[in-house]
């Protein structure tokens, strides 16, 4: 059977010069993402991208689930290709739904023509094709309002194309095709969905993790990297940063007041997170952060937390609340390892009374107790990286 799929882009078509470079990206995306399902023949006409097996041996169910994932497409629909010629689209239908034909009470078929040239009227071939298939099919009645089974005839430039219900497609922009960012992962569940966001953006990711061994466990850093496996669906390959962080940890213990544990360490993580992101030419930093949600997410803090950074902070779960993100962390299948009882270096340190309100200065104040640059060096020298990839 002449099975495949047909995915309408989104918002790149808005594009204008440029657009060629979006789609480019976009059909590079497809074809490294139908890598493990077989052989196809991946091309974009008039704003839709089609996905063609080479053979037999193809997974067109796993193509399908992986395409609902890549970023750039408003829906995604599995067809039936076929001649362009009334006779054969019928045919097509019939062979192609014709169980779903069998079980529905209603249908109706509704046809797009693209190709002008085509002999009928877009009305004139559903009225046709229609026609066969309610002779066909005397069981199941005609309904042009509330049908159960919507079929879908559309006459493009090559072919015609059956199919039933077009799925939703992933949304956003090609990954990679808006530039790259760091995103701070930790192992809870706010930041697994901040990533996703602005990878759907089409921000190509590289994800930094700051790991507090012995404090916090092997596990809570295979937690993490289980995170970054689960991503790499929608947002493509990911070579994860893991920063030691534990004499920095040790060093604030020893040498700042209590309540500003939590400050300090997070001026750490977005310095630190700076520089490997100018060495992966990153042009921005991306975290979980949220307004209000613990004693380091007051406007106040998050003044002291940005101000040691040049690059600009993206905090896409800003003004959302916990029930939507959690939807999301569902949505996106990373919720149930997020919420593996792992600590994370933030809960280990926890400042009892921690400060709500800081004044910039006090902090300074209390940071230049450290030897902040050696402590970075250090971190930063110790790295390493994991790489993932679909
Ligand atoms: P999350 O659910 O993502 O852990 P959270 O609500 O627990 O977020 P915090 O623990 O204060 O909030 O962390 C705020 C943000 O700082 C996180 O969303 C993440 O972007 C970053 N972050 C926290 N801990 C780490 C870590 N160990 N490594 C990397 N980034 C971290
Ligand atoms: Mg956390």
């Amino acid at each position: 059977m002449n099975d495949m799929i047909l995915m309408k882009q989104g918002e790149i078509i808005l594009k204008g010069q440029n657009r060629r470079f979006f789609e480019t990206k976009l059909l590079s995306n497809v074809r490294h993402r139908l890598k493990p399902f077989g052989e196809f023949v991946v091309y974009a006409t008039q704003s839709t991208v089609y996905v063609e097996p080479k053979d037999e041996a193809c997974d067109m169910d796993g193509a399908l689930d992986a395409m609902l994932t890549v970023f750039g497409f408003v829906s995604v629909t599995r067809a039936l290709a076929c001649e362009k010629d009334k006779d054969a689209i019928y045919e097509a239908a019939k062979k192609y739904l014709g169980e779903a034909l069998k079980n529905a009470k209603s249908f109706k078929v509704e046809t797009r023509r693209s190709d002008k040239r085509f002999p009928m009227s877009s009305i004139e071939i559903s009225q046709y094709v229609g026609g066969l298939l309610s002779d066909e099919f005397p069981d199941i009645a005609v309904d042009m309002h509330n049908p159960e089974l919507m079929i879908r005839v559309e006459v493009r430039e090559t072919s015609a194309y059956v199919h039933a219900r077009a799925l939703p497609g992933a949304g956003g922009m090609p990954v990679g095709s808006n530039g790259s960012a760091v995103t701070l992962l930790s192992g809870g569940i706010d930041s697994p969905v901040s990533s996703y966001m602005i990878a759907r953006r089409g921000i190509h990711l590289v994800p930094v993790h700051f790991f507090s061994f012995p404090y916090t466990s092997e596990q809570a850093k295979e937690k993490v990297l289980e995170l970054a496996k689960l991503l790499t669906k929608c947002c493509g390959r990911l070579v994860v940063e893991i920063v030691p962080f534990t004499h920095i940890q040790e060093e604030i213990r020893a040498k700042c007041p209590e309540e500003y544990f939590t400050l300090i360490m997070r001026r750490f993580m977005m310095r630190i997170s700076e520089k490997i992101a100018i060495q992966n030419n990153c042009k921005a930093l991306v975290t979980g952060e949220n307004l209000g949600q613990v004693a380091s997410q007051t406007m106040e803090a998050l003044r002291v937390t940005e101000e040691c950074v040049s690059l600009p902070v993206l905090r896409p779960l800003i003004g959302m609340d916990k029930t939507d993100i959690v939807q999301i962390a569902r949505k996106i299948g990373t919720f149930e390892t997020s919420i593996l009882p792992y600590e994370d270096c933030c809960t280990v340190f926890t400042p009892r009374h921690p400060r709500t309100k800081p004044k910039l200065q006090d902090v300074l104040d209390v940071e230049s107790a450290l030897d902040v640059a050696a402590l970075e060096d250090e971190a930063v020298q110790n790295k390493y990286t994991v790489k993932f990839d679909i």
